[in-house]
């Protein structure tokens, strides 16, 4: 086989970290529970951005339906389901930042070089069949053809356009996420975080449990 991945993972999880700064809880801390803390999200979304790839693995066509608004929906429903299953109410941020992960992988495939056709991604499955791409050309092909002498050249010129062209946007997502962090700091102290225990029923009244979120 010799589809060319375009971008490869690196820059798919680059643009996946992006996302995970842009939207990481400003007062999540390290130490919360595993799906509360910011490494998990970040983690995350860098793995389901680059995750529509795994096509390669099987026996379907490449850039098909993993790399569509139906498959981003679908992560999102998926999203939605297990942060209802885990913490007993859907995890909103979790819902749009993986699906905006999701989402990135399309955009930069779409921005990509590809050589062979059907040209692109079939972004907009189930809705229509056609593939698109925009024909800028921003990301230069991989080569997966291992023992080709030209491999790691090609590979090479390819991560350096990846790291180039995203690489700044997911420092400047994580420049802004200190940002708020501070601004958090600064703002908060003269009130002091309640106790884990109370969060839950903050949006409650206070002498009635808090409605489960219906699903
Ligand atoms: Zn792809």
């Amino acid at each position: 086989m010799m589809t060319a991945e375009m971008p490869s993972p690196l820059g798919h999880a680059l643009a996946g970290l992006a996302v995970g700064f842009a939207g990481l809880d400003p007062n999540a801390r390290p130490d919360a529970n595993l799906l509360d803390r910011p490494s998990t999200f970040l983690m995350a979304s860098a793995v389901v951005a680059a995750m529509p790839d795994l096509d390669l693995l099987f026996p379907v066509q490449h850039r098909a339906v993993t790399h569509s608004v139906g498959a981003t929906l679908l992560v999102m429903i998926m999203t939605a389901v297990v942060t209802g299953q885990v913490t007993g109410r859907i995890g909103w941020r979790w819902v749009w930042g993986m699906g905006l992960a999701h989402a990135s992988h399309i955009v930069l495939d779409w921005l990509g070089v590809d050589r062979f056709p059907p040209l692109g991604i079939e972004a907009l499955w189930p809705f229509r069949h056609d593939f698109y791409i925009s024909g800028w050309d921003l990301f230069p092909p991989t080569d997966r053809r291992l023992g080709e002498p030209t491999m790691i050249a090609t590979n090479l010129h390819a991560a350096l356009y990846e790291i180039g062209i995203v690489g700044p946007i997911t420092v400047m997502a994580w420049l802004a996420t200190r940002r708020r962090k501070t601004r958090v700091l600064f703002s908060v102290p003269a009130v002091p975080p309640p106790p884990s225990g109370a969060v839950a029923d903050k949006g409650g009244i206070s002498d009635r449990p808090a409605p489960r979120e219906a699903r």
